[in-house]
């Protein structure tokens, strides 16, 4: 089998954890590398297992974003769910299982079958059940609110409209694009075309975070522009904000593309900065102690690589 090449990517959570924690980009990216190999150093092996790591929030998400288009399929042939036959029918095994994995620690031999929480790692929850108890809480009142306020605007969809996107789940490359030369990826939701329009949802099971999610959806504009060639002017955009019940619904001016464009180039070019000659093709790493720990320790409690940095870490004081 041809060996796996690292090429140099983008996307915005990897901006974002640059932007937080220039180590953390390193282990996640170059750190992790070659970790699943029989030989690899036990580094790399710890590097890749933590960078595998989920946490309870993004099982959550991912639990109600399961069966909110779950309950769209059947919507689509016809058949109506409720709220709570979609929680125990796709919500809540897929949690129970997640969590089971996670505690029985099956893990540890194989990082990429078996689900990891950070609060199972790291021993940082207090009370399980009520951790439990919460998340089922709000996936509950996620799915009772995509089928009451969201399902009617969206029912009408039909499979041939929509986008395939690729995601982990289905398998080989998840969904990018290639902008400037650079491999962008972009995973939205939900997206599908009604005439030369392309409309793009985006699910959010946890909290507003209106600016953030607006820059985040302004690079699934561009995926639609690159990829489908969509005009700036068709694109029209959801932040669905699942647990309150609100949708965030927007378009974008060419400023405010320009200025993701930028946004986005900027990155890029900080993160180019980082390789031996700043050689995006060759996409080597500079040495691990040239990419600074975060400025603020505070983002470390919620990291997970904080066992790889905790000595550094310890000494800085
Ligand atoms: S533990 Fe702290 S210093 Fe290490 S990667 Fe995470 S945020 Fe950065």
């Amino acid at each position: 089998m041809a060996e796996l090449k690292n090429t140099f990517s983008w996307s915005f959570s990897a901006a974002e954890d640059f932007e937080q924690c220039r180590r953390r980009r390193y282990w996640s990216k170059y750190g992790m590398w070659g970790g699943w190999g029989r030989n690899a150093s036990p580094e790399q092996k710890t590097a890749y297992r933590l960078c595998k790591m989920d946490n309870r929030w993004g099982l959550m998400g991912q639990a109600a974003e399961n069966a909110i288009m779950w309950v769209l399929r059947q919507h689509q042939q016809g058949i109506p769910v409720d709220a709570d036959t979609a929680w125990n029918t796709i919500a809540r095994p897929f949690l129970s299982k997640k969590w089971k994995e996670s505690s029985e620690g099956n893990w540890r031999s194989s990082p990429k079958q078996f689900c990891c929480l950070r609060e199972h790692y790291y021993k940082t929850l207090e009370n399980e059940n009520e951790a439990k108890r919460q998340i089922a809480a709000q996936i509950q009142n996620c799915i009772a609110n995509f089928i009451d306020k969201v399902l009617p605007r969206i029912g009408t969809v039909s499979p041939g409209q929509e986008f395939q996107i690729a995601t982990p789940e289905t398998g080989g490359d998840v969904e990018h694009f290639i902008y400037e030369g650079v491999k962008i990826y972009a995973i939205p939701d939900f997206a599908y075309k009604i005439g030369d329009q392309v409309h793009i949802h985006d699910w959010k099971a946890g909290k507003i975070k209106a600016d953030q999610h607006r820059q985040q959806l302004s690079l699934y504009a561009l995926w639609a522009i690159v990829k489908h060639g969509a005009k700036l002017e068709d694109i029209f955009l959801y932040v669905e904000y699942l647990n309150e019940g609100q949708v965030l619904p927007f378009q974008i001016s060419e400023e405010e593309m320009d200025a993701a464009k930028a946004l986005m180039s900027d990155s890029v070019g900080e993160m180019t900065e980082y390789l031996v000659d700043n050689d995006r093709a060759a996409n080597v790493p500079l040495p691990k102690e040239e990419w600074e720990l975060t400025y603020d320790t505070a983002n470390c409690s919620q990291c997970n690589f904080y066992e790889l940095c905790k000595a550094e870490l310890d000494e800085q004081g």
